[in-house]
């Protein structure tokens, strides 16, 4: 028997009655567009994060779409965020014809650097690279060619300085990022918090859910995230009733008062009732399911004590992680190879997350950051690599994992 990477069928034959109870509710009902179990879904999801507003859409990315679209970003604007994330995080930013603006991330906790964020923001109001990377604004303003925005249909000033207006920061494999060191850098300098959960719904820092901590906070559905739907899905939370009503009204085309009332460009981004459904029956297990990746996490660590120059991930004491993914480090590339290949000798599924920063993705190319820009992105993504990881893995299985990778780290 193969070891899966995640488990989703393990968890389904657990709540399986309960998953075909609530489609058979919708099937009757029969409003698979913003059916009952939307508003059921937003309201049992804000009161587990703590964040007074929950809105479901249609997936992570669109999540983040929306709560940049109700803030109005568009050219000229700097929004900071990680090179090292998956690239919906920085796509969103360019699609609406900002500007990603790039800080490294910390080496221990893969998530944003908080030193670093103050100097790029530094950087951007002196509009000087010299004190932080930035891209280059002259062909920043606009993705020539690589969105809907052609320069030519969209109003920009190439050589107007870019203006920082926000961070999204990424809770990434499931870990928060140091709230309590971002916050007084974006407080002191007006800038919004987006938090980008897509992969730590269910995780807390200090206590609290990230979802309940930006001025914004958007996750994901996606199947393997920690709470997944069986399709695409996504949430906005925020504790702004203002920005909810906005968001509430981007969803759905910019609705106004009604649905022949069109008062701003918006999308067609609601979640289908049936993945609400879905994520209800879910929900009834996941606390569970968090505690169990924690202990998991906790295994593997002690497991892999006996391997060769692997560096595991740290537990927080002031932090839960929801463990979306288990990652370590091999010493280097070739390292990383060697444990490869004992892997794919057990038929041990793995993954890189990520293997290129973004910077240097050919979509943000147009940025002109260069190599060496984010060194510890680039570092990590030579050496880090992802293990099976799901509430569901077995001891049994966790320790061929932890032997493959210690006879690997050994080589
Ligand atoms: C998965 C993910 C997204 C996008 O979510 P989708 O639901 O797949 O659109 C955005 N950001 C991060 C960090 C993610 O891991």
């Amino acid at each position: 028997m193969n070891i899966p990477f995640i488990d989703l069928k393990s968890q389904y034959y657990r709540i399986d009655s309960r998953v075909r109870e609530g489609l058979d509710r919708v099937l009757a009902h029969g409003a698979y567009v913003m059916g009952p179990e939307i508003a059921e879904l937003e309201n049992e999801l804000a009161s587990f994060c703590g964040a007074k507003h929950a809105l479901a859409c249609s997936s992570g990315t669109d999540a983040l779409l929306l709560a940049l679209m109700a803030r109005n970003t568009g050219p000229g604007d700097a929004v900071l965020t990680t090179p090292f994330t998956f690239c919906a995080t920085a796509e969103v930013i360019a699609l609406l014809g900002a500007t990603p603006v790039f800080v490294d991330i910390d080496p221990v906790t893969f998530n944003i650097d908080p030193d670093r964020l103050k100097q790029a923001i530094q950087a951007l109001r002196s509009a000087d690279p010299d004190v932080y990377p930035l891209p280059s604004q002259a062909k920043a303003a606009v993705a020539p060619g690589k969105g809907p925005h052609a320069p030519s249909s969209m109003p920009y000033a190439p050589h107007a300085p870019l203006v920082p207006k926000g961070l999204i920061s990424v809770d990434l494999f499931g870990l928060p990022c140091d709230y309590d060191a971002i916050n007084p850098i974006l407080e002191e300098e007006g800038l919004w918090l987006l938090v980008d959960a897509a992969q730590s719904f269910g995780s807390s820092y200090k206590g609290i859910s990230p979802c309940a901590l930006g001025d914004t906070a958007c996750t994901s559905f996606f199947p393997a995230k920690p709470l997944g739907c069986y399709g695409d899905g996504g949430m906005c939370f925020t504790n702004d009733t203002r920005l909810h009503q906005v968001l509430e009204s981007l969803r759905v085309h910019g609705q106004g008062k009604n649905r022949y009332d069109n008062v701003r460009l918006g999308l067609n981004a609601r979640m289908d009732t049936m993945q609400a459904a879905v994520l209800l029956a879910k929900m009834s297990i996941f606390p569970e399911e968090i505690e169990l990746r924690n202990s998991v996490a906790g295994t593997y660590n002690d497991l892999l004590q006996e391997a060769r120059d692997i560096t595991v991930p740290s537990f927080f004491r002031d932090r839960q992680s929801a463990w979306a993914q288990y990652s370590v480090l091999a010493r280097d590339r070739k390292h990383r190879r060697a444990v490869f290949d004992i892997l794919q000798e057990n038929n041990i599924p793995w993954s890189v997350y990520y293997p290129l920063p973004l910077h240097l993705q050919d979509v943000f190319s147009y940025l002109g950051y260069s190599s060496g820009d984010f060194p510890v992105s680039e570092e990590m993504s030579e050496r880090i690599f992802s293990l099976p990881m799901h509430p569901y893995l077995e001891q049994s299985n966790q320790e061929k994992v932890a032997r493959a990778v210690i006879e690997g780290s050994r080589r």
